[in-house]
């Protein structure tokens, strides 16, 4: 099989990874898997059979009954797919996020989330965005970037993005998800958010789109021949 490259991009809640990656993706031609929205839809499902995204009984009953299938339509725009049925957009509230944040947490869920995860990466050249890409999925990945803002500038940019979708939003609110999320995602056992040894860090909370992205091309191209 011929080689494939993955750049994986790492960093809290709304640090802006998935507007880089989705452009990254774009220029390259590359493959964009959303880490995040796989979690989401295991919050989800979850959810409707009112399994608490804590109770590991629970959570480990009910995983095998999920199959989840990552699809793209033309615009290259991800979608999933919960035993077939589209819940791209149904996955993108503060609940889900809270709840996404509590069942990743659960051994079971990533146990079976990394194969799929790592089976995407064989298959194509990708940028992956999430938690623990550069650390524990892809730990092999050719660029490794870690994208962070302060929580202030996260919280506006994730207000901006739900007024957008037409979703009420309260700053204070956002503000404190995203804490407690920071929380949760940094000091969870298994594959906790954390900065790879040979990871890039990129503060945003200064830089405007194109400049993050002028300084991520850099990076690539010292290690990737585009
Ligand atoms: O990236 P997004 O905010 O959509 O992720 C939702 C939640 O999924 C995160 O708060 C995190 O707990 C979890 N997640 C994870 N590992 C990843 C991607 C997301 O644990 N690789």
């Amino acid at each position: 099989m011929a080689k494939t490259y993955a750049i994986a991009i790492d960093g809290p809640a709304g640090a802006g990874k998935s507007t880089i990656a989705k452009r990254l993706a774009k220029e390259l031609g590359y493959h964009y898997v959303d880490t995040g929205a796989i979690y989401r839809t295991v919050a989800y499902f979850m959810d409707l059979l009112g399994v608490s995204p804590k109770d590991s009984d629970g959570v480990e009953r009910y995983i095998d009954e999920l199959t989840i299938q990552i699809e793209y339509d033309e615009e290259g725009k991800q979608h999933m797919l919960m035993n077939g049925m589209d819940v791209t957009d149904e996955i993108r509230t503060q609940d889900i996020s809270q709840k996404a944040s509590l069942v990743s947490a659960q051994p079971v869920v990533r146990e079976v989330l990394l194969d799929m995860q790592r089976d995407v990466a064989k298959a194509h050249n990708v940028i992956m965005d999430g938690r623990d890409i550069g650390t524990v999925v892809l730990p092999k990945a050719d660029v490794k970037i870690f994208l962070t803002a302060t929580p202030e500038v996260r919280a506006k940019r994730r207000c901006d993005e739900l007024l957008a979708k037409g979703q009420k939003v309260n700053y204070e609110q956002v503000l404190k998800d995203i804490i407690q999320r920071d929380y949760q995602d940094t000091h969870r056992e298994i594959a906790p958010l954390k900065l790879a040894r040979d990871s890039v860090k990129v503060d945003t909370s200064e830089l405007d789109i194109d400049g993050v992205i002028a300084a991520i091309e850099a990076i690539i191209k010292e290690k990737i021949p585009v």
